[in-house]
């Protein structure tokens, strides 16, 4: 059976949760497990880093929650297409806007109703805690500060921006400190979490331990999309 008849057969299509720090390689896996299981993709750190950016824009402080909230409210599906969403800055200003309330909350349902829609695989820091807390499956994708510094590293430079590696890693432990330090929804692994260390694995073996979990975690209904 194709995944896409398996996913018309099944009465309620899957959840997905895929969390995890900065560069551990959970976007990659998230969107080959999606592909391969006919299901759709959301990479919920864009709505993050679209909020951050368009705050910039309007030259107001990322740290005023009134305007992060309206921003987020306000965001359109366009804005999620926006080239400069991948740049230090966004990521950063994706950041400081995720720590407040508000704008948490003004994401949660658009999130929760792309999930339940026709299942999907989403990855961010909190679907498995806060976004999808019943998703049958949930992987928590880690990976040394160093191996995730050195990815990123490698990512920026061939998209041609200019980087610096001790910055880089810098950078990176400073937002997974804001994140789960945060009081609202911070990043951690669900206790029903499997946690999937990338450090010395590279995508295909990585890709390989998810579809093994989901196959754990769905039974045969995951060997049918599989
Ligand atoms: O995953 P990505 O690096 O694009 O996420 C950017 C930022 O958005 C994160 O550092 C985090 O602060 C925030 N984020 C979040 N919750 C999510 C996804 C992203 O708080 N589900």
């Amino acid at each position: 059976m194709t995944a896409c008849a398996a996913m018309a057969a099944t009465a309620a299509a899957p959840v997905i949760a895929v969390d995890g720090p900065a560069a551990a390689g959970k976007g990659t896996l998230a969107r080959r497990l999606a592909a391969h299981l006919g299901l759709p993709y959301l990479d919920t750190g864009l709505l993050y880093r679209a909020v951050g950016r368009r705050v910039l824009d309007a030259g107001a402080d990322l740290r005023d929650p009134a305007v992060a909230e309206a921003t987020a409210r306000a965001l359109s599906p366009a804005d999620l297409d926006r080239p400069d969403l991948r740049s230090a800055e966004a990521a950063a200003a994706a950041s400081a806007v995720a720590a407040q309330a508000g704008v948490r909350a003004a994401l949660l349902d658009w999130q929760r109703d792309f999930g339940r829609a026709h299942g999907a695989v989403l990855d961010g820091r909190d679907i498995g805690t806060v976004v999808f807390p019943d998703a049958q499956v949930k992987l928590f994708i880690t990976a040394s500060a160093e191996e995730r510094a050195r990815r990123r590293f490698l990512e920026l430079t061939a998209g041609g921006a200019v980087a610096e590696p001790a910055q880089v890693l810098a950078e990176l432990r400073a937002r997974d400190a804001q994140d789960a330090a945060r009081a609202v929804a911070p990043m951690k692994p669900a206790e029903d979490a499997v946690l999937i260390d990338t450090t010395s694995l590279d995508a295909d073996a990585a890709f390989a331990r998810a579809v093994e979990v989901v196959q754990e975690k769905i039974g045969p209904r995951g060997r049918d999309l599989v």
